[in-house]
């Protein structure tokens, strides 16, 4: 089943905006002509896989409520993992390779005093976990 380019077009805008969101960056109101910027509230709880934001625009009432699209079929592999931990220690930002959405690191305790770490897309809800600094990495 394939999308309709405009139905491609309208998800495009969605996930511009839950990157965003994601990376705390402002983001524009949705009304045609109105500039000025929206308020955003998170409505997903910390233990979620997908976030869910809601935005209010202050000057003209526009809202909007947008969440990730749960998709974790394949998983990431250990390939794709390593590059996004290789990015990490670059002090790039790695993207999910499947939705070019920023991966949030998110530190565990760990019994083992080693540093651990999830890996999360929250627009797919793919995670992986890794003990830090990842061992096959070559740096
Ligand atoms: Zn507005
Ligand atoms: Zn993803």
């Amino acid at each position: 089943m394939s999308m309709t380019e405009t139905e491609r077009r309208a998800q495009e805008r969605i996930h511009d905006r839950f990157v965003k969101a994601l990376q705390h960056e402002p983001i524009p109101c949705g009304a045609p002509i109105c500039h000025a910027h929206v308020e955003t509230v998170e409505l997903s709880k910390v233990r979620d896989r997908i976030k869910t934001f809601q935005f209010h625009c202050p000057e003209c009432g526009w809202e909007d409520t947008i969440s990730g699209r749960e998709d974790v079929v394949p998983p990431w592999d250990d390939a794709m993992l390593l590059v996004m931990a290789d990015e990490h220690l670059m002090h790039q930002q790695p993207l999910c390779p499947f939705d070019n959405t920023p991966i949030v690191f998110i530190s565990l305790p760990n019994p083992r005093r080693r540093a651990r770490y999830r890996l999360a897309c929250f627009y797919c809800g793919r995670q992986g976990e890794m003990d830090w600094p990842p061992s096959e990495s070559k740096r």
